[in-house]
């Protein structure tokens, strides 16, 4: 590899950490994430960096790693937390006890996100070793709480604890060859439909709710947003994901509700999509005057598109140049912290050393190779952004 960072880039301890940090259970829920402190903070301190902890709650330990003292700052936000393993006879090997076959590591959390925590340590340790003297600060950061929000992680650490850096490296989104600069934004929202319980032996003396609920999901089926919307994001997505009502076969149903996930490009407002739902909830009374339906908002968040003219995303850019890395610049509809930063004033680049397919599915991993690729790749951002 053509970079003098490549020569501090160890894929022994690479591998090392990656598993040691895989061999403690983080699932979240519920987290317990302070099992990684010992073991990140070791990385840190290796480092010389000074270490801080935070927790919002018991055991849900964020630790968060600084060096130097200069104004110009750049954090990595990775997480110690991992989502559940899933059905467990889908693992060829155990999710908790990382397996070296063939180059890879298999095992919850490689990649998503303990391997991207491993490239970052090694880039700061890479760039550290060209450049001690740097004029700039850099924060180290293992999260917790990524996969259920980051309420307790990088959410709690920027609004409750103070942590701010002008920008961030985001390892846990896109692909070796693909960095996310944008993400749509999520509307969640509840149908509910109201009825009137009754014996199942009389139901002329209730009102079924599950009837009309099935009738407007029917109709939801061709929902129309328009194609009115900003056109580097690809599109808006609908998942009907939870259908839930009655208590037993032999009785009428009084209430009725389903779950929807709109993911939603800028130019697609909530108001529309309220009112398409509103309107296909009309279509549903002309033949069920007497159907109770409402929509009921859960989650959101707005889109964002980061400026793919800042200096993070051209010092990324100038990084994967000069490895002679194919790089990409998409959207897509995920939410990654970087939206959080985004709306806190922070821009980001968000790039996995993998692919992002491999994550949260059973038998994930992680090429050596590319967490070697990624830390290097992170070492020459630094230096791209501090000296560029
Ligand atoms: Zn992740």
């Amino acid at each position: 590899m053509e970079s003098k960072f490549a020569q501090h880039v160890n894929q022994e301890e690479i591998v090392e950490i990656v598993c040691d940090l895989v061999r403690v259970d983080t699932t979240n829920p519920p987290g317990n994430e302070y099992l990684c402190t010992e073991r990140v903070s070791a990385c840190m301190q290796s480092l010389g960096m000074e270490i801080s902890t935070y927790e919002k709650a018991p055991g849900r330990t964020n630790v968060v790693g600084r060096i130097g003292t200069g104004t110009k700052s750049i954090g990595f936000v990775s997480h110690m937390d991992v989502v559940p393993p899933g059905e467990l006879d889908q693992w060829k090997t155990p999710p908790f006890e990382p397996t070296l076959i063939d180059g890879k590591i298999f095992g919850r959390g490689t990649l998503d996100d303990k391997g991207s925590f491993a490239c970052a340590y090694f880039a700061c340790k890479a760039f550290l070793a060209e450049h001690a003297d740097f004029d700039g600060t850099i924060y180290l950061i293992a999260a917790a709480d990524e996969e259920m929000g980051s309420e307790l992680g990088i959410i709690y650490l920027v609004e409750e604890c103070g942590l701010k850096f002008d920008v961030a490296i985001i390892p846990d989104g896109g692909r070796m060859d693909l960095s996310i600069y944008g993400e749509k934004g999520i509307l969640w929202v509840e149908l509910e439909s109201r009825g009137i319980q009754a014996h199942g032996s009389t139901p002329e003396l209730g009102r079924n709710a599950i009837v009309p609920l099935a009738e407007w999901l029917t109709e939801i089926k061709t929902l129309d947003l328009g194609a009115n919307f900003d056109r580097t994001f690809d599109g808006w997505t609908m998942n009907i994901g939870t259908i839930q009502g009655g208590s037993s076969t032999n009785t009428v149903p009084s209430v009725a509700r389903a779950t929807i996930d709109f993911r939603l490009p800028a130019g697609i407002s909530k108001a529309q999509v309220l009112e398409a739902l509103e309107a296909k909830a009309a279509n549903v009374k002309t033949h069920s005057p007497d159907a109770e339906l409402h929509v009921k908002v859960l989650h959101e968040t707005a889109p964002h598109l980061s400026d793919k003219n800042s200096i993070i995303i051209r010092s990324f850019d100038t990084a994967a140049k000069c490895l002679n890395l194919p790089m990409k610049y998409e959207t897509f509809g995920g939410n990654t912290v970087a939206k959080n930063l985004f709306f806190a004033g922070i821009t980001s680049v968000v790039h996995y050393p993998g692919d992002d397919k491999l994550a949260h599915v059973p038998n994930e991993f992680v090429n050596i190779d590319e967490l070697v690729l990624g830390s290097v790749l992170y070492a020459e951002t630094l230096e791209a952004y501090f000296f560029g």
